[in-house]
């Protein structure tokens, strides 16, 4: 597929992440075309029609979350972008971060216009360093040229924006706990509902986005609802950054519109797999997405038939693993990762993942015991739909779904004392 690219049009120019550049290129049209022709009510209503959905995992309509906001003037609001990236692959917002921060910024302001906050804050993930010093560059700038402050153009419309480092967790990245630490708080998942878009910061109402999400908004304002709403699937619109990582040849992020085949983005875009070996198994939206087969890499990468094969396009970040990959060994990286970042709030997910990592490592090791197999599944289902927050799911589907599509190779481990495949 030929693609015009339009998140990701400015990668590769040099000084991408100045504001200079970023004019240069058409950026900052969109918000005083917002501030003078549109009321916030016609913002919500355009960003609807352009069917446009959350980019951070769970793909809810953008339009339909800034309607949940109260319109009442007189109750303080706030809006989040969520850079607190963190989902093993994924490293598109990173990237926007880096190299195109003022068309999130501009993003930021049209939504918050659009849903009365005066005040925003952007959460990004302490270790990125460089992220960091882009935003506050980025924010001054935007300062300087009228587009933060008091009376932004002239409109009457006033937003401050600044920046918080978050200390590093991934929990951080799920709303409700970003909003928690953003208090000052440990960064722990709060009970929903109340949604953040009754009660969020402070108490008060407030929108969180994703920064893939909200760097979308300016495209939309400049070119149409109908443009947006053009490209991609009728319910899974725009174009997408996808990561690949993994055995492939071209890592990196691509953007493609939504629907694009797994099978292009691999073999196309990526180059193929590494060193031409074959096809094992392929994460598809970041590491607590189901594992797909090489039978299933035709599928569309839409919200929709991902969800049909039972599994997500979270973040669309795809991990591509090849024929030499112990699959007891991804399964014991990715508990890891997922007992580390467990917060500990809920028992089924601070022990479950603590229990299955140690089975998993002494399985990995040549000590796995009898029964260690059917331990690791009914864990995990212990799990499953049981958990305070989204993490245990998370934490258990790769295992759940390692499980069912190689569990000779589990078997093998257990009873040969080492693994079938890796060398
Ligand atoms: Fe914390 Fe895990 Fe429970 Fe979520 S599921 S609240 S991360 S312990």
């Amino acid at each position: 597929t030929m693609f015009e690219r339009v998140l990701t049009r400015n990668f590769g120019l040099p000084r991408s992440e100045t504001i200079d550049v970023y004019i240069a290129n058409g950026g900052y049209q969109a918000l005083p075309k917002v501030l003078r022709e549109y009321t916030p009510k016609q913002v919500i209503e355009i960003v609807t029609a352009s069917g446009l959905r959350g980019r951070g995992g769970a793909g809810f309509p953008a339009g339909r979350k800034w309607s949940f906001m109260p319109s009442a003037p007189d109750i303080e609001k706030y809006v989040c972008v969520n850079t607190d990236e963190g989902e093993p692959g994924t490293f598109k917002d990173r990237e926007l971060v880096e190299k195109d921060p003022h068309q999130i910024i501009e993003g930021v302001i049209i939504a918050s216009y659009a849903v009365g906050a005066h005040r925003a804050f952007v959460y990004i993930r302490g270790e990125f360093f460089l992220g960091v010093k882009r935003w506050i560059k980025a924010i001054d700038d935007a300062y300087g040229k009228g587009f933060l402050g008091q009376n932004i153009l002239g409109s009457g419309f006033s937003l401050d924006l600044s920046v918080h480092r978050g200390a590093g967790a991934y929990i951080c990245g799920e709303e409700t706990a970003l909003i928690e630490s953003l208090e000052g708080k440990r960064g722990q998942p709060r009970k929903k509902p109340p949604y953040p878009a009754s009660v969020g910061l402070w108490g008060k109402p407030t929108l969180v986005h994703n920064v893939e999400t909200l760097a979308s908004v300016p495209h939309i304002i400049n070119r149409g609802a109908e443009w947006y709403a053009s490209i991609g699937t009728p319910k899974s619109t725009g174009p997408k950054i996808f990561c690949i990582s993994g055995h492939v040849r071209n890592r990196g992020v691509f953007e493609l519109p939504l629907g694009v085949t797994l099978r292009e983005i691999i073999d196309e875009h990526a180059g193929g797999t590494a060193f031409d070996k074959k096809l094992k198994a392929v994460i598809p939206g970041g590491a607590s997405t189901p594992m797909l087969t090489p039978e299933q890499v035709d599928i569309a990468m839409d919200f929709e038939s991902l969800e049909a094969a039972g599994t997500m396009l979270g973040t669309g970040a795809i991990i591509v693993m090849y024929e030499d990959t112990c699959m007891v060994d991804v399964a014991r990286r990715l508990m890891r990762f997922f007992a580390h970042e467990s917060c500990g709030h809920c028992t089924p997910c601070r022990t479950g993942t603590q229990r299955l990592l140690d089975i998993l490592e002494r399985v990995e090791h040549g000590a796995g015991e009898p029964g260690d197999v059917e331990r690791l599944g009914e864990i995990a289902q212990g799990m499953r739909g049981l958990t305070f927050c989204p993490l245990g799911d998370a934490a258990a589907n790769p295992i759940l779904s390692g499980l069912k599509l190689f569990r000779d190779e589990y078997e093998y481990h257990v009873q040969h004392k080492r693994c079938a495949v890796a060398a």
